[in-house]
């Protein structure tokens, strides 16, 4: 094995952690992680990987290709400088608070150091037990390994801020899993991705010393996150440093909410221990795309009761989850009232944020004023009229302002009673869009060209995902392999692609994976 990669693990060698090694769970105190190595599996086989990510840490196709790679990142093997551990945390689940959590089945391996000095933590997640795993069996099924590795990884060519995916590793053992929670377990392959992100602190990190009103060890963290991960404001004084940073961790996650609104994002667990301090997506569990435009609809059938996590509440949801965070800051804060002032700038940054994509899919030259109701109108409009969001707003670059009309968009809609009882609604907007878009005057090649940007053309669609995962379950990689090449230029045109671009199929509606997703991965 002949890998470049430097380690320089600083989480684990500047903050305390666990006395205990190895995965006895337990309760742990005082600690921010524990040392605990990844449980070898039967046969490690690399079904995919990827190369940006790769590229990343200083990894290349010849490196992807040894036999030691498979080996590092199915959890078999070591490469000198790793030094495994598990993350503590707790979180607030469906708003309420639910104590210790942790790296269930999460194991760190390092911080690697590249070529250009960046910071990479490696995380192979479905790797064994460990002492936060609570009952359960620390590994991931196939399906759920290729729905994180693949969004990951699309989210990042979209322009989404999240945590990347390098490989994806089938175990070669099987997982029991109930998938329909219906009392019928069955097993399914296993499998390990191994993701990687500047860091993989989450929002329960901090909740978890203060609920246990450990404030020294909070302190301590809350200073080594501003260090590591936030060296801009180290030299702050103490008096605004603390604060500089959480205004920032409330603008980054206003603009991740924001970019998952422009593209059809929906979360799924918007826990707080499923928030990442660096704004980025993190946690890809049952998440999903929207296809007909819904704000009231969630993928994850856990949540379909209280819908708590459907798409058009996200960017109230990661208000509060700001709010529990600032809770729990507030005691190593010296002055609560600039807490609440960031919570409010978050909202600002949100509004904000939400404008200037919304003028950017509209094709409109200045940011929507706040009190604009053409977005609002339009988003009525497609509920109403059961069109898909993507091919809309894809297909609505190609309108003649001069001639507006519904034939560019005729592709969008899933339900032709819907479409044609809205059909004049649709057209009275389009007229007042081109208008609009007339009086801007800006020119119509910028304005496809603002459009295309803001719009992408493929997205992971939850049935594209399901296929590609129901051919790897069959023993064949390359509908995964086809879609991730797809996605890695979601928003230009492939020609012989157009079949990623249509609509959701019927038959996908309402089938488990497309349309529903349990928590059970
Ligand atoms: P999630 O909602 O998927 O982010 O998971 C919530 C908590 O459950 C985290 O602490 C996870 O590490 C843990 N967890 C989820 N699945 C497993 C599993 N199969 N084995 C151990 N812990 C798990
Ligand atoms: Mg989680």
């Amino acid at each position: 094995m002949n890998t470049t990669l430097l380690f320089d693990n600083r989480f684990i060698t500047e903050l305390p952690g666990d006395q205990e090694e190895g995965p006895r769970v337990r309760q742990v105190r005082g600690a921010l992680w524990s040392r605990v190595l990844p449980t070898p599996v039967a046969a490690p086989r690399l079904l995919a990987w990827s190369p940006e990510c790769a590229s990343l840490l200083g990894l290349n196709a010849e490196d992807a290709g040894a036999a030691w790679f498979a080996d590092v990142f199915g959890g078999n093997r070591l490469i000198p400088g790793m030094q495994p551990y598990a993350a503590n945390y707790g979180g607030h689940q469906f708003g309420n608070w639910a104590g210790q959590l942790g790296d269930g089945r999460a194991i760190l391996l390092g911080e690697t150091v590249n070529a250009r000095g960046e910071r990479w933590e490696l995380q192979l997640k479905g790797a064994g037990l460990t002492p936060y795993s609570r009952g359960a069996d620390g590994r991931a099924v196939l399906r759920s390994s290729i729905r994180e590795f693949l969004c990951s990884e699309a989210m990042h060519h979209l322009g989404v801020p999240t945590t990347r995916a390098l490989s994806l590793v089938a175990t070669g053992e099987g997982v029991m899993r109930d998938m329909f929670y219906d009392g019928r377990p069955r097993e399914e392959p296993g499998a390990i991705v191994c993701r990687v992100a500047p860091s993989f602190i989450r929002f329960g990190n901090f909740e978890l010393p203060a609920a246990r009103g450990e404030v020294e060890l909070l302190q301590k963290l809350v200073d080594f996150t501003i260090a590591r991960d936030f060296p801009q404001f180290s030299s702050l004084p103490e008096t605004g440093r603390r604060i500089a940073w959480f205004r920032e961790v409330c603008e980054r996650t206003a603009i991740m909410v924001a970019h998952w609104m422009r593209v059809g994002f929906v979360h799924g667990v918007m826990n707080t221990d499923n928030l990442s301090i660096l704004g980025l997506t993190i946690d890809y569990g049952p998440y999903g795309w929207i296809d007909n435009f819904d704000p009231d609809w969630t993928p994850n059938t856990t949540d379909a009761g209280g819908r708590r996590y459907r798409f058009g509440h996200q960017a109230r949801i990661a208000h509060w989850n700001l709010a529990q965070l600032a809770n729990a800051l507030v005691p190593v804060m010296q002055d609560t009232t600039a807490l609440e002032e960031c919570l409010e700038h978050y909202v600002q940054c949100f509004l904000a944020a939400e404008c200037a994509n919304n003028a950017a899919k509209l094709g409109l030259r200045h940011a929507l004023a706040a009190q604009d109701t053409l977005m609002r109108e339009l988003f009525g409009l497609l509920h109403a009229a059961e069109a898909d969001m993507t091919i809309f707003f894809r297909r609505l670059a190609g309108l003649d302002v001069n001639a507006p009309s519904l034939d560019p968009l005729e592709s969008a809609f899933y339900d032709p009673s819907k479409r044609s009882t809205n059909g004049r609604a649709l057209l009275d907007w389009l007229e007042r869009y081109a208008a609009r878009v007339r009086e801007e005057a800006l020119d119509p090649a910028d304005r496809t060209h603002k459009m295309q940007a803001a719009n992408p053309c493929y997205v992971p669609r939850n049935y594209l995902a399901q296929q590609a995962i129901d051919s790897a379950e069959a023993g064949d990689t390359g509908p995964l392999h086809e879609l991730m090449d797809v996605l890695r230029n979601p928003y230009s045109e492939q020609p012989g692609r157009e079949s990623f671009a249509g609509r959701r199929p019927d038959w996908a509606r309402n089938r488990a994976g497309c349309s529903m997703l349990s928590c059970s991965s």
